[in-house]
């Protein structure tokens, strides 16, 4: 959720800019701000949320297609299970 002045900051529960961003460690002091409630909430400076969410694509990029010589360790579709180097556990099969 982007938080652009006090009045949405408010609403969201965080009472001043006092509060010190999740990636970078220094104080939220200005607009625009971003609230993750993925895991719990934290709020972020817009310019880190950015940041993070490009770091998490380029890690998910290179674990679903690791740079030679590393291999893929396995394959989330089980339809191309055959041409998986290794054991495919479905490691994000939701458990039941
Ligand atoms: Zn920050």
């Amino acid at each position: 959720m982007l938080i652009v002045n006090d009045e949405h900051r408010l609403r969201v529960g965080i009472p001043s800019l006092s509060k010190r961003c999740p990636y970078c460690r220094k104080a939220l002091r200005a607009y625009p701000l971003i609230l993750s409630d993925d895991a719990g909430f934290a709020v972020y400076h817009a310019t880190c949320a950015a940041a993070l969410a490009i770091e998490i694509q380029v890690d998910l990029y290179t674990f679903f297609r690791p740079p030679a010589p590393y291999q893929q360790l396995f394959v989330l579709d089980v339809t191309q299970e055959k041409r998986a180097p290794a054991s495919s556990e479905d490691l994000c099969s939701p458990q039941t």
